[in-house]
């Protein structure tokens, strides 16, 4: 078959995709409509939507969640009676929509109203499968923070104390966002190739729930430019440790930097596929799980380097104490740590394993939620299904795989645009990963 035969599959699979997200709001994360898109009035509104934040009207409409999932099973159908036959250098791309198309599917029936084992869901959403966290290890960090942080009482208190010591205060926080997302900038463009144009305006803002983190515009994209405002939200929790997950992850050359190259690839190839980034899908896992690894790539693998980073950029400009510093390889551990908490947690509560009660003093035990969170709070860890296998582990995957694969670190940062612009697979990554932890 040809390939204006798999560009028409490819077709269905984004109009599919724009149709479910009329029910599924959280899932577009980005959409390239065409070559370029402007803004052209000022009537919109700022408190409303996150991500890209334009209407993409009638593209939207028109089916029901049952016809979404028809025609996607039909789909995947056809993609896998195309994959028989397709070409060598098809076979990334046909197993790229036959993983996303099983994604939509998937997603489509959670919808409706099914509900599956925890891993079969990240497995048909993500393409990954954690494996149990080994439990020991949080017990062993809270000791080690025991020892190693100030102040007196339980492990937990003393993480509550830490987290509090380290936030940023209000009348400070444009200050340390513009630097750190300016810094960020700077070293993205030293490592990839990138236009430049893309660097976000940065505003601080009094956003109305203090769980927002932050909003977004979006007024224009072109091949060279993404032309994009992003607004934090002084109420919420700022602490050094998220400041550089925030501006890493979701600026540059994290989530911005994929747009940016997806926008690119988009119009330098015309495949529908490559013109959305959705929420429910495995390039999500690997845009999360890359845009968390990617930081580490920015200080060479070096503890000492994100260290000195933060004393200076972070620490100096929020005007906190600068002695608490060296603390932060253990604390970035610990949070680490914390992630594969909350994603145990999550599962066992989705599998009914935990009642929300369990979950929340496991995770109060190692100070990982507030200490006067409710129990509930553990249902609301994060908005997005999987989100901790999608983010937590897909990082871990994407290391390990980044490593397996390349000799230094220069050689890490070419291999990641290459995979920004095109078809990845996360089981081949996590399945070579698997290899390099045995
Ligand atoms: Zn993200």
């Amino acid at each position: 078959m040809s390939e204006a035969a798999l560009n028409a599959m490819a077709q269905q699979y984004l109009d599919l995709t724009l149709c479910k997200s009329r029910y599924d709001d959280l899932d577009i994360q980005w959409y390239t409509e065409g070559p370029f898109w402007r803004r052209t009035s000022m009537r919109f509104s700022r408190d409303y939507k996150i991500l890209p934040d334009y209407e993409i009207a009638d593209a939207k409409h028109g089916k029901t969640l049952e016809d979404i999932l028809d025609e996607s099973e039909h789909l995947g159908r056809n993609l896998s009676l195309y994959q028989k036959t397709a070409k060598e250098e098809e076979k990334d791309r046909v197993g790229y929509l036959i993983a996303h198309t099983r994604a939509l599917r998937t997603r489509t029936r959670m919808l409706m109203g099914e509900k599956l084992p925890f891993d079969q869901m990240t497995r048909e959403l993500y393409d990954l499968t954690a494996p149990e966290y080994d439990y020991s290890r949080f017990d062993q960090i809270a000791e080690e923070l025991n020892q190693a942080l100030p102040g007196n009482g339980t492990a937990q208190e003393k993480i509550w104390e830490f987290r509090r010591r380290i936030s940023i205060p209000k009348d400070r926080l444009l200050e340390v966002m513009k630097r750190t997302t300016q810094e960020f900038h700077d070293m993205s463009m030293e490592r990839m190739t990138l236009t430049g144009n893309s660097m976000p305006r940065v505003r601080v803002r009094d956003l109305p729930s203090p769980d927002l983190a932050f909003l977004s515009i979006l007024f224009a994209y072109d091949y060279n430019h993404l032309e994009y405002e992003r607004n934090f939200n002084v109420k919420y929790p700022w602490t050094v440790d998220n400041v550089i997950e925030c501006i890493g992850h979701e600026m540059e050359p994290g989530h911005l930097t994929f747009y940016e190259k997806r926008t690119q690839t988009y119009i330098d190839t015309c495949w529908p596929e490559m013109a959305v980034v959705q929420q429910f899908t495995p390039s999500s896992a690997f845009t999360e799980g890359s845009a968390r690894h990617v930081i580490a790539m920015c200080f060479d693998y070096s503890a000492e380097q994100k260290q000195e980073f933060e004393r200076q950029v972070i620490f100096r400009t929020a005007g906190l104490d600068e002695g608490l510093a060296e603390l932060m390889p253990l604390w970035h551990e610990y949070c680490e740590i914390a992630g594969y908490g909350k994603l145990e947690a999550t599962r066992r509560v989705w599998d009914q394993v935990w009642s929300c009660k369990e979950a929340a003093a496991f995770l109060k035990n190692y100070g990982m939620i507030d200490r006067d969170a409710a129990d509930e709070a553990v249902l609301h860890l994060a908005a997005d299904d999987g989100h901790f296998v999608a983010h937590d582990y897909a990082r871990d995957v994407v290391k390990e795989y980044f490593h397996h694969r390349t000799k230094d670190v220069k050689e890490q940062w070419k291999l990641y645009e290459e995979l920004c612009c095109g078809h990845m697979c996360m089981s081949e990554m996590e399945r070579i990963a698997s290899q390099t932890r045995h």
